[in-house]
């Protein structure tokens, strides 16, 4: 007899865990959410929603609320360091007639609204709850919570990230994710007037740089080149000497750079996990299952790409291990193409490269996630 999932305890409440919280409950599972942090993370940060991650949160029922909290977008422009443009990058229409091919919003933003459609539909979040292990405890799953009363559940679902230590607590086998010798620098800035999509900028010294609108009157940046210490200088200083060696539609931003402005650094992290993503009760997703460099956005498009096989898989109300290796069959092999796309991205990045086509690059990528998983 298959055993029935009635309750799901999700571990972390980034993008992963949040979609897969919000999935979970939309079937009417008794769902718990954990997180280590007393409060959301709130990042000076933008997240592009590409084509393939707004279909899937259109999927997950929350793609008016993106609509209305982003900023929609139709193609990606690319302008080489003297402001000559270079080609543009189609986006195609993924979602459905009524939705637009891609859109900009703030990670703040696209948290909040995860975390507000979960909650409506009944999902239970502690915060400050860092959870130490998982035990299996006779065909159920016990997690131990710091400082707090111990989850059972018959399915929990890791969304630990690429940097906290459970991942490789539970799956032995896990490689501690690598840090590439990239660094990516994030702000918000007031939105440029003729910017109504996302503008790809190559600067000197392997720097590149991507202006994307994300509300009417703001734009997030997205900066990255070799990882350099900025030596003495502070964060907003180093942005805008970075800036100053792009075209001048980047060029311009520099001065709005103050020691005020919030920016976020974010080392470039990649790792795989083998499969088997389960163990015991506990299936691995988002970062902890694959960190992928963030190019071509599918960091967060592979993580709501979890939620949604999970839904689908909740809905075919196969029990436990079933669905472990359904998941799997649908997930591993994809998530290796698109890892193996973006860590090659992040690579010519770093060396270089006569033959590298980007463009091509993303065409392969486009057709690989072009159908829903
Ligand atoms: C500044 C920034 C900008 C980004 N921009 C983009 C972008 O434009 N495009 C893109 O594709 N990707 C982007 N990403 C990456 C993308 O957000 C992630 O790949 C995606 O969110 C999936 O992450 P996750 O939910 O698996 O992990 P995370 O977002 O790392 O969330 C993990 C959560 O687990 C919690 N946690 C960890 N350990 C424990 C524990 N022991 N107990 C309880 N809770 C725990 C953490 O507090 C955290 O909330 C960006 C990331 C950052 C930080």
């Amino acid at each position: 007899m298959t055993q029935r999932l009635v309750r799901v305890c999700v571990i972390g409440a980034g993008l992963a865990g949040l979609c897969c919280a919000l999935a979970a409950a939309s079937r009417g599972l008794r769902v718990q959410l954990l997180d280590q942090a007393a409060e959301p993370r709130a990042l000076a940060a933008h997240i592009e929603v590409v084509p393939n991650m707004l279909r899937d949160l259109v999927a997950l029922g929350v793609g008016d609320d993106c609509v209305r909290a982003g900023f929609p977008y139709r193609g990606i422009d690319v302008i080489d360091r003297h402001g000559r443009h270079l080609h543009e990058l189609p986006t195609e229409r993924l979602a459905g007639p009524r939705f637009p091919a891609a859109l900009g919003i703030r990670h703040d933003e696209l948290h909040r609204l995860l975390e507000r459609a979960a909650l409506a539909r009944g999902v239970d979040l502690r915060r400050a709850a860092r959870v130490q292990a998982v035990h299996d405890h006779a065909g159920e799953a016990r997690v131990v919570v710091e400082r707090g009363e111990p989850v059972e559940a018959d399915l929990v679902v890791l969304a630990a990230g690429a940097g906290s230590a459970l991942p490789q607590a539970l799956f032995p086998h896990a490689l501690p994710a690598s840090e590439l010798p990239q660094s990516w620098w994030y702000a918000l800035l007031p939105r440029p007037v003729d910017l109504d999509r996302p503008l790809i900028a190559h600067g000197d010294a392997g720097r590149r740089a991507v202006l994307v609108p994300v509300r009417h009157d703001q734009a997030g940046l997205a900066l990255t080149e070799p990882s350099v210490a900025p030596a003495g200088s502070t964060p907003a200083e180093h942005l805008r000497r970075a800036l100053a060696t792009f075209a001048p539609r980047l060029r311009a931003l520099a001065p709005r750079l103050d020691e005020t402005t919030p920016i976020t650094r974010r080392p470039a992290r990649a790792a795989l996990l083998e499969v088997p993503w389960h163990r015991g009760a506990v299936l691995a997703v988002g970062d902890c299952a694959h960190a992928l460099p963030p190019h071509f956005g599918q960091a967060a498009a592979q993580a709501v790409e979890d939620a949604r096989v999970l839904a689908d898989l909740l809905d075919a109300d196969t029990g436990r291990e079933p669905l472990f290796e359904a998941f799997e069959r649908r997930r591993a092999e994809r998530v290796r193409r698109v890892h193996e796309i973006t860590t090659t991205a992040a690579r010519w990045d770093l060396q270089p490269d006569s033959g590298a086509d980007l463009s091509l690059l993303m065409a392969k990528l486009a057709q690989t996630v072009a159908q829903p998983a």
